[in-house]
């Protein structure tokens, strides 16, 4: 936690702002802001004794953390003057310009707001921040430090102030620092308001972490050790930091009735990678070894919260049975973790990205107008209070089972939202809805507090069309239509069926001649399919004519022009150790590459292709590349089975949860390197494309079985490009 530093200098201050601010002239304009508040301070003292300047200078190191820009520290020099100094805001304007006058105003007019106050005083402040706020989130940011500052400092008060100061930011300052994503920030202000509202706990939880100290860190350097090997033997660039859990969330989790012993997470990790694709890799690594907490997984990568926070979170037994809470993310994303919507400052030179940035903060301020209209009508303070706390989580509601287990949904979400969350199949047969003993309707928006039981029928032909127009949840959105996909693919393959069997019947042609086992594996294979079911789903959905079916069947087809086959053998992997690799009877010292279409690996039935030029290129028996160019096929065999060579899959998940990390899992336990992944995700599945350095045939066979019995997978195949 960052300390009030009673030496602070403009010297200090500078040195640490010329870390990431390097313009003169922005360097300039802030030592100006210094030296005026410096001077309209001067006779000015602290209530800690201290010269008044100490204040300002503290509360602009405080924004240096979140590399705030020079607009935004000179503001915060400047911040008390108009308050204390009778400066007014046009000498600010005349001598600092627009924007920073603009600033120091709205933060003025903050500080203004007396929650203790009338209701009268109530309203006309609430106009004045609203313009405010309205104009700049940066006052908020400096508001933000100055609270800190003040909470830092404020042992020096009489403890009803510092209770009723500690109340109010917690109240209301904190969930603001959270709701904009400046972790840094608020984790201070919360220890702080801890240790004035409820010293006892707090020093004791404080005494309690001292005495398990040694012990703690002793085992995380072990955990981090082990951790790293395993990362560095997948060469993943990582670095991982022993992390102290905030003395506020361990607070919160003995106020729910956990003992402190039983507080698992104290013993917490966090890895920084470079990039997304490495989170996920380094996570499957660490299940692969260290076996994970069920349910304890989340991704909040695929889905950030709204303060854009984003990482992944697992829980792992480590080395030594002990449980360890392991935060992974990249270096970008920590940042945003610390420092939320300032974390773009940095990136303001890029210039477009300015203005998403204030867009997006835009979005950010709605909430807060939104509070200050409401206010209008307000009563007192209490009221505005959880007004307050009411906009600022929103976007969340907490509903009831009829057997009281909470369920949170974001607000909007109507019974059918709540129905899917609790199962599918509760979601799929949903009749209709009973809220606090009323019955309502399926759109119905639900409330905090709600008691909601679903009615089901058994008979129910499943959901609605209709309610993709009304459900919230992404979740429910997918069951529904994963309901209809299902459905339609049973259609798709009776349809299919139907085709096939007329056709067959018109030309004569016998089921038992039709499908003799060698001929039709073939003729799947030539028509890209995994298996029948797969053939009829294709031919009923008409991505597959029963004319290309039956042209295939009885070789009709045109041979393939040999431009393709040529353009599949130059893209060929180059490398000489090919040679060894494969043998060709009678031709020693050929040039032989490995088809890069279909990338054979060693127990895999392959041909090789003469091609003009290129020496022999080899590709797998199945290969839709080679299908019809016999007369420049030659008999080639595998020289030898143990040597990583890359091959291509293609998974498809039902998209419902990241399968990645499971897949990529697998591929550890295999021993199978993942030299790289692409993932595209619909709006019904997702396609992962991978390549895996593989020895041989079996290994990557088993692999694929792997993978297959991962729940979300739907199809795991090797690839033909
Ligand atoms: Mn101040």
């Amino acid at each position: 936690m960052s300390k009030h530093i009673k030496d602070l200098t403009i010297e200090k201050l500078m040195d640490k702002i010329k870390t990431y601010i390097t313009d003169e002239k922005e360097l300039s304009i802030i030592e100006e802001a210094y030296k005026f508040a410096y001077e309209k301070h001067f006779d000015q003292k602290r209530l800690t004794g201290e010269p008044y300047i100490i204040h300002p200078l503290n509360v602009a190191y405080i924004l240096t953390r979140t590399n705030a820009d020079y607009e935004t520290l000179s503001a915060a020099l400047l911040h008390d003057v108009v308050e204390d100094c009778n400066v007014s805001i046009q000498e600010i304007e005349e001598k600092f310009g627009h924007n920073i006058a603009i600033l120091v105003d709205g933060v003025t007019k903050i500080n203004k707001l007396n929650l203790s106050g009338t209701t009268e005083a109530l309203i006309n402040n609430q106009r004045k921040i609203l313009v405010g706020l309205s104009e700049d989130v940066r006052v908020i940011i400096i508001k933000l430090a100055d609270r800190l500052n003040n909470m830092q400092t404020l042992f020096v008060h009489s403890e009803k102030k510092q209770k009723s100061t500690a109340r109010e930011t917690l109240d209301i300052l904190t969930p603001i620092a959270d709701r904009l994503g400046i972790g840094s920030i608020k984790q201070d202000l919360e220890e702080l308001c801890l240790r004035y509202l409820k010293p006892d706990e707090y020093y004791d939880i404080v005494e309690k972490l001292n005495a398990t100290k040694a012990e703690r860190d002793n085992s995380v350097a072990k955990m981090i050790e082990s951790v790293s090997e395993l990362l560095n033997k997948h060469d993943i660039k990582h670095e991982i930091f022993g992390r102290s859990k905030s003395i506020y969330s361990i607070y919160k989790k003995l106020e729910k009735g956990k003992r402190f012993s039983d507080i698992y997470d104290l013993l917490a990790l966090r890895i920084l990678v470079d990039t997304e694709q490495d989170c996920y890799q380094a996570l499957g690594i660490i299940h692969s070894k260290f076996r994970p907490k069920p349910k304890r997984f989340k991704d909040y990568i695929a889905m950030p919260k709204t303060n854009m926070y984003q990482s992944l979170h697992t829980t792992v037994f480590g080395v030594d049975g002990q449980l360890y809470e392991i935060q992974i993310r990249t270096y970008e994303m920590d940042k945003v973790a610390e420092y939320g919507i300032a974390s773009h400052w940095s990136y303001k030179e890029k210039g477009s990205v300015k203005a998403v940035m204030q867009n997006e903060m835009e979005q950010k301020l709605q909430f807060f107008r939104a509070i200050m209209d409401l206010k209008r009508e307000q009563e007192n303070p209490e009221e505005f209070v959880n007004t307050v706390k009411k906009e600022v989580f929103q976007n969340t509601i907490y509903v009831f089972t009829p057997l009281g287990d909470v369920i949170e949904l974001p607000n909007g979400s109507t019974p059918i939202d709540f129905a899917y969350k609790v199962h599918t199949n509760v979601g799929d047969k949903a009749t209709g809805a009973i809220v606090n003993s009323h019955m309502v309707p399926l759109d119905y928006k639900l409330k905090s507090d709600d008691i909601v039981k679903i009615i089901t029928n058994n008979n129910s032909a499943g959901p609605s069309r209709e309610w993709l127009n009304f459900v919230q949840t992404t979740h429910a959105k997918n069951k529904i239509k994963n309901f209809f996909n299902k459905a339609n693919k049973e259609e798709n393959h009776k349809k299919g069926e139907e085709i096939l069997t007329k056709e067959l019947r018109r030309q004569k042609i016998s089921n038992d001649e039709f499908f003799d086992d060698e001929k039709f594996k073939k003729l799947l294979s030539d028509l890209k399919c995994n298996s029948l079911n797969e053939l009829y789903g294709n031919l009923g959905s008409g991505k597959l004519s029963i004319d290309t079916v039956m042209n295939n069947y009885l070789k009709k087809e045109v041979n393939k022009e040999e431009k393709i086959i040529e353009k599949a053998s130059k893209g060929s992997q180059k490398q000489n150790m090919s040679n060894s690799l494969v043998s060709i009877a009678g031709i020693p010292d050929i040039k032989v590459n490995l088809a890069s279409c279909c990338n054979p690996v060693p127990g895999d039935r392959i041909v090789g292709y003469i091609t003009k030029g290129y020496g022999i290129t080899v590709h797998r028996m199945v290969c839709p590349n080679v299908a019809s160019l016999d007369e420049r096929l030659i008999e080639v065999k595998w020289n030898t089975e143990s040597s990583k060579l890359p091959t291509n899959i293609l998974v498809r998940t039902n998209g419902l949860n990241n399968a990645l990390i499971d897949i990529i899992s697998k591929a550890a336990n295999n021993d199978i390197p993942v030299r790289q992944f692409s993932s595209h995700r619909s709006k019904e599945d997702e396609a992962i494309e991978m390549t895996v350095l593989v020895n041989n045939k079996e290994q990557l066979m088993k692999l694929i079985n792997d993978i297959k019995m991962i729940p979300e997978v739907t199809e795991a195949e090797r690839l033909i490009k």
